[in-house]
């Protein structure tokens, strides 16, 4: 098989050697630009964030979310697939007895490192009970200090309005006796 090779003549004339014909056609382009955007914004691409805020797809993976049982307490049951599963090791949990005894257990503690995650999905395709959701639209995350990325059980949990069917609140989720003496997080850290 031949190749054609094409060779381009780069030497330069006067006219390049000049460079103010250059800079005025670069002047000339920016010119059009500047005043299209100007009268009709068609060219305009920059979005005024955080006033203005693109749409999110629906398939978007945000933050994460616990969601709840008809009865008001979490789907999850501690299973452990999620943290098993996630390949940033960035999910802990800490089993503890369900209140009701039809359910083995429930997360004393869950804790997403929501630095270290790279929003993958794999949490919630392992989930067996769909107790742990990336629907929140919630796409951008910026605070000032690491520890803030540390999402906790009752920020992550979902909200929810009671209604007749519920039985258990929020304080029917106690945390650790001692957070101190809580197991060492994925990252080998004592959870503070
Ligand atoms: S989205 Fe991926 S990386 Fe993030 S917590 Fe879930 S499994 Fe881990
Ligand atoms: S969120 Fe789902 S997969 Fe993770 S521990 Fe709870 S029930 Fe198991």
């Amino acid at each position: 098989m031949k190749f054609k090779v094409k060779k381009v003549d780069r030497s330069e004339g006067l006219r390049e050697a000049l460079y103010i014909p250059g800079i005025a056609v670069g002047l000339k382009h920016t010119m059009r630009h500047f005043f299209r955007n100007i009268v009709g914004k068609k060219d305009v691409v920059t979005i005024q964030y955080p006033e203005e805020e693109r749409p999110v797809s629906q398939r978007w993976r945000g933050r994460h979310r616990l969601t709840r049982r008809d009865d008001g307490f979490l789907k999850c049951v501690a299973c452990y697939m999620c943290e098993t599963v996630c390949p940033a090791k960035c999910i802990h949990i800490e089993a503890g007895e369900h209140p009701d005894f039809s359910v083995e257990k429930y997360p004393v503690r869950f804790d997403i490192d929501e630095l270290r995650c790279v929003f993958c999905g794999l949490c919630v395709e392992a989930c067996p009970k769909e107790a742990i959701r990336m629907d929140t639209g919630v796409i951008g995350m910026a605070y000032h200090s690491r520890e803030s990325f540390n999402f906790t059980r009752d920020l992550l949990r979902d909200t929810y309005t009671p209604n007749e069917k519920t039985k258990y609140t929020d304080a029917d989720l106690p945390k650790p006796l001692d957070q101190q003496s809580a197991l060492p997080n994925s990252r080998g850290i004592p959870a503070p």
